[in-house]
């Protein structure tokens, strides 16, 4: 028993699973039931133009076919604005956060103007334009200062059992992946004050995944390596708002034809509920566990074993 594991698979509706997004869900499902520990779904369908109807229920019913029962009802994201603004307010209170006038057109050009060329995921760093005001100009989106913390600190909140080597030097955030062992990221250099809340008034991904994290008690995320990016910016939200940290694991991820990660985006093909035990094999031979015969129930439980070990 790991005491208080709580984890969680966090979906978005935007298609249904696919081989890619069961890895994930499998190796969180497996990291919490190998501990003892609790195992919550959370639709992250926070950014509700791209999310297509039915889909939550479906990917629930992907989950249930292949064994992955949670311990909760799902929660949604699009019911947790509230929770969103408070913890914008708070950030805003703190001086963290601040009001954004830019148009991307006007990023673009003040980023030129400094010489930037596109090269983190072809994503421009904000160059910090509206710290100092919005001089008249009228709010457009919300942002988070990545140039606080410029003292050389220890992170805050870190569960004394913690593996985690969560460390600010230098502006330079340090943690420690537990597949990936450590990571580092300059924030304010590599990615800059990033968005909270969106031009279009949309609660930006960042905000919702760590105030959803901290009021679920998650102590786990297990989720793919193409989110394994997001996590400096998630902790350093984390200790803006006065949060736990979380471990991180961020599992392999699956490849199509292309050699390009397999996403709901590049057409990947939706799991076969007719076949969950194939789909499971297919999922646990990227984590590296062997293949499992018998049915459903009798394969997890062998995973389960064998997960740490
Ligand atoms: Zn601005």
């Amino acid at each position: 028993m790991v005491q208080g594991y709580t984890g969680r698979f966090a979906p978005s509706p935007t298609g249904p699973l696919h081989a890619g997004s069961l890895v994930a869900a499998l190796a969180s499902w497996l990291d919490a039931r190998a501990v003892g520990g609790t195992w919550l779904v959370r639709i992250e369908d926070v950014d509700t133009p791209r999310c297509l109807p039915g889909m939550d229920a479906l990917i629930l019913q992907q989950l249930a076919a292949c064994g992955l029962q949670p311990d909760a009802p799902p929660t949604y994201q699009s019911h947790r604005s509230p929770l969103y603004q408070q913890a914008l307010d708070q950030l805003v209170a703190s001086g963290w956060a601040y009001p954004c006038a830019c148009s991307r057109k006007e990023i673009e050009v003040a980023c030129a103007a400094q010489g930037q060329v596109r090269s983190r995921n072809a994503e421009l760093v904000y160059p910090g334009t509206c710290r100092s005001g919005l001089h008249g100009r009228p709010a457009r989106a919300w942002r988070l200062r990545t140039d606080k913390f410029k003292e050389n600190r220890p992170l805050a909140h870190i569960p004394p059992t913690s593996v985690a080597i969560n460390l600010i030097v230098n502006g330079i955030l340090t943690w420690n992946d537990r597949l990936l062992g450590p990571q580092q990221q300059n924030l304010a250099a590599e990615v800059g004050d990033f968005v909270l809340r969106r031009a279009d008034g949309l609660w930006a991904y960042q905000l919702a995944v760590v105030v959803d994290d901290a009021a679920r008690g998650i102590t786990h995320v297990v989720r793919g390596q193409d989110l394994a990016d997001n996590t400096p910016r998630q902790i350093w939200l984390q200790q803006a708002l006065g949060l736990p940290t979380p471990q991180y694991l961020h599992t392999p991820l699956v490849l199509g034809p292309n050699g390009e990660k397999l996403s709901k985006q590049n057409g990947a093909q939706a799991l076969d509920l007719a076949q969950p035990l194939a789909a499971l094999n297919a999922a646990a031979g990227v984590l590296g566990l062997p293949a499992a015969g018998g049915d459903v129930a009798s394969a997890l439980a062998q995973w389960v074993v064998q997960w740490n070990s």
